[in-house]
């Protein structure tokens, strides 16, 4: 009875592994889920801050080519200015020169204003991304590392179904094999350990004349309650005595 328990034991093993990986199943896609989330979020932040620079930069550099346009058209209205005939377009010409150099003032203010703006969004893009990228990476491993682990978990968990059928095959007691095989479909584990006369597995008291079953460990004895197999920590240790019959055993036979 103690190897048929032991190998049961074995059995509990796989089961919970097997649960856990089924268990996986359920949390991994919630898991990548929320890490995309995350992802996006951290992306698109950043990427947020570029479109800003980026506007930033090409407003600044539009103002840059608003001065030199502006300049340009200045110098040359003033070289013609002296072959103006009348007083009337001399004084239009000096009018259309000084809305031109107030467009001028009015685009180095803006420049004046914005460039700090742009260092400032520079080096805070620059911080961002060093911050930021090695998290997106690891973010982006992490799904990648999840979702192939998914896919695996099918196979994985019928590897461990194959192992149990085969350890199952190793239970010597016939009453135990049977009882497991009928109830492994719907419990698991099939086997429970007894402490202070309660089952650990369902929390019910064990009816007294079970637990004497169990003590004179005869007969496979299961829980009233849950119908798992039941043990007490002692059947299955590998105790003095218990070697020492065991080789007695072994010298008569
Ligand atoms: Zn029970």
């Amino acid at each position: 009875m103690k190897d048929s328990l032991k190998t049961l034991l074995k059995c509990a093993e796989i089961e919970r592994k097997i649960q856990e990986l089924s268990d996986e199943t359920q949390e991994i896609p919630q898991i990548t889920k929320s890490l995309a989330g995350d992802l996006s979020a951290l992306s698109s932040d950043l990427e947020n801050k570029k479109q800003e620079l980026l506007n930033l930069t090409s407003r600044l550099s539009e103002l840059q080519d608003l001065l030199t346009e502006k300049r340009s058209w200045i110098e040359e209205r003033e070289q013609n200015i002296s072959t103006l005939k009348t007083h009337k377009e001399f004084q239009g010409a000096q009018k259309e020169i000084s809305l031109a150099r107030k467009a001028i003032k009015d685009a180095e203010e803006e420049i004046a204003k914005l460039s700090p703006s742009k260092e400032a969004l520079e080096s805070g893009v620059k911080e961002q991304e060093e911050s930021t990228l090695p998290k997106i990476e690891e973010i982006k491993n992490d799904i990648a590392e999840k979702k192939a682990h998914f896919e695996k978990i099918d196979q994985l968990i019928a590897e461990e179904r194959r192992k149990l059928d085969e350890l199952s095959k190793e239970i010597s007691d016939k009453k135990m094999a049977r009882h497991f095989n009928t109830i492994r479909q719907r419990t698991s584990p099939a086997i429970s350990l007894i402490e202070n006369g309660h089952c650990m597995e369902c929390g019910t008291k064990v009816l007294p004349q079970t637990l004497n079953q169990l003590h004179r460990g005869e007969a496979m004895q299961i829980c009233n309650r849950c119908k798992r197999i039941i043990y007490f920590d002692h059947m299955i240790e590998d105790n003095a005595a218990d070697a020492a019959q065991d080789a007695k055993d072994e010298a008569q036979s």
